[in-house]
């Protein structure tokens, strides 16, 4: 199993938190929810899209100018949102399957799941105000 390493945001602590898991991550240290940030290809896909909370999936490419402006943003809402939201990443260029999947035609292209489905998408990056405004809708 795959995982991604992320800082607490209570503690500092370096975690790994896994790409798929029943529950949400907490921190080793102090037991605080963690940010759930994750990248997943065409293999770990499905199995990372599965979770309790509702899934925000980030379709990026890094030779994406708003792609990259938009990613910070999407992680400090994911640390915002620690124990609420999980942020799953995906390379479009390498994993190609997904982006069939979702019919995306230009990226960034933002996708909510909840329970594996479709809830919500955005294509083009948006300030924080405005992308924080369009998850809270679905926490
Ligand atoms: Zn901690």
């Amino acid at each position: 199993m795959s995982s991604d390493v992320v800082a607490c945001p209570a503690c500092g602590t370096r975690n790994r938190v896994p790409v798929a898991a029943s529950g949400t991550p907490t921190c080793a240290k102090c037991h605080a929810p963690l940010p759930w940030i994750v990248a997943a290809d065409d293999a770990s896909f499905d199995s990372a899209i599965v979770a309790k909370v509702p899934v925000l999936l980030d379709l990026w490419a890094p030779w994406c100018a708003p792609c990259r402006m938009v990613s910070p943003i999407l992680e400090r809402l994911a640390t915002d949102n620690a124990g609420r939201l999980k942020l799953v990443k995906v390379d479009v260029d390498e994993s190609p399957r997904i982006m069939t999947r979702f019919g995306v035609q230009a990226i960034p292209t933002l996708v909510i799941l909840k329970d594996g489905e479709e809830a919500s998408r955005q294509q083009g990056a948006g300030s924080r105000a405005q992308l924080s405004a369009w998850i809270g809708r679905y926490l």
